[in-house]
């Protein structure tokens, strides 16, 4: 597509993100907001905070001091690394298999955590039931990612109180990677919500909700590269020293393969894309560079019906054509979440955990 837009100055973000607008240089709301939220962090006291949540975990466990959710790909790779090798934690890598993944990914995911001397569990959850809940999310929402936002860390959580593993560290960068506020938010009351009445909520019970809020506020949830400075080069360079892939770790995908249809249909709904974000995030963040991040997003986001689509949401049962009808009328945000201050609270509340 020929089609070019204004975008920020400074991350790629263009004038089709909600409620965007750009100052006398060209800078997005989005970057300003950003400086002002991370002008001051204390990385050295971050880094520090770690040392100590971790020194109190240390040992602890029957057999493993934390779980680390493991999907192969660099962050959580790195993860794994640093808790083993820098800080002496005996992890429990833990892959959950959503049925959308690389065919090699289970593969990379074996072979990472044999060179890294970590134990693995790998979950495949019933197709029948996941393809159900990924369609139901799909009609309702016009997105399927909302699924595994709720069932994986729920899984992860179950897999880690079932081994009496008290803290999980996960690869996962709030600076890089969330999505954007104002287009997507999912939490389980939320879920509930779109399943009812369309998926018998005893069915999800077990395998997709917490337990409960006093087995819930038992395991300790960190995301490890809140606390770390999250410098990409330097990772990948550790990476592909430290475990040898005889690739280049960029080069190895473990991309979901349902990635390129949840990016159209997000751009569908949202009227941009989802590496437009996602690689705004990085340039921002001071990871990649803005020129890199538009040839990328140019080649990798998908402004036209990607190949295989009706044929991947056929898979889940849904019709194709129904699902495009009335796209930008679908979101997330037309059924009721989680009281926001309650929310809040129990944020706050699952922080100050020992
Ligand atoms: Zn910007």
């Amino acid at each position: 597509m020929s089609e070019e837009r204004r975008r920020c100055t400074r991350c790629i973000l263009p004038d089709t993100y909600p409620n965007v607008d750009f100052d006398q240089n060209g800078v997005c709301r989005v970057c300003r907001e950003f400086d002002e939220k991370y002008a001051d962090v204390d990385w050295e006291a971050r880094r520090r905070k770690l040392e100590k949540i971790l020194d109190r975990y240390r040992g602890k466990g029957i057999k493993w001091d934390c779980m680390v959710p493991f999907s192969g790909g660099k962050d959580s790779t790195y993860t794994l690394w640093l808790l083993k090798n820098r800080y002496g934690m005996t992890p429990l890598a833990f892959n959950f298999d959503n049925g959308f993944a690389h065919p090699d990914a289970l593969d990379v995911v074996k072979y990472t955590a044999r060179k890294l001397g970590v134990d693995l569990v790998t979950y495949f959850p019933d197709r029948e039931l996941l393809y159900r809940v990924y369609r139901r999310a799909l009609e309702a929402t016009g997105e399927f990612c909302s699924a595994c936002v709720v069932l994986i860390p729920t899984a992860i959580f179950r897999e880690a109180d079932a081994h009496g593993i008290r803290l999980i560290c996960a690869g996962f960068s709030d600076i890089l990677e969330a999505p954007p506020p104002e287009t997507s938010y999912m939490d389980r009351v939320m879920f509930k919500n779109i399943m009812k009445g369309h998926v018998p909520l005893d069915e999800l019970r077990w395998d997709y909700f917490f337990p409960s809020w006093k087995r819930m506020f038992k395991v300790k949830q960190i995301s490890v590269p809140n606390y770390i400075r999250w410098d990409l080069p330097r990772i990948y360079e550790t990476l592909n020293r430290e475990l040898d892939y005889g690739k280049d770790m960029s080069d190895i995908r473990y991309d979901c393969l349902g990635t390129p249809h949840s990016s159209y249909l997000f751009r569908c709904r949202t009227g941009f894309g989802k590496y437009e974000y996602l690689y705004a995030n990085m340039v921002r963040a001071g990871v990649i560079d803005r020129d890199e991040a538009l040839r990328i997003v140019r080649e990798r986001e998908p402004r036209e019906e990607p190949e295989g689509f009706r044929e991947f949401v056929s898979r889940l049962g849904a019709d194709p054509d129904e699902i495009m009808r009335n796209m930008g009328e679908k979101s997330v945000f037309n059924f009721r979440g989680r009281n926001r201050r309650l929310r809040r609270l129990a944020m706050k509340l699952r922080e100050m955990l020992p």
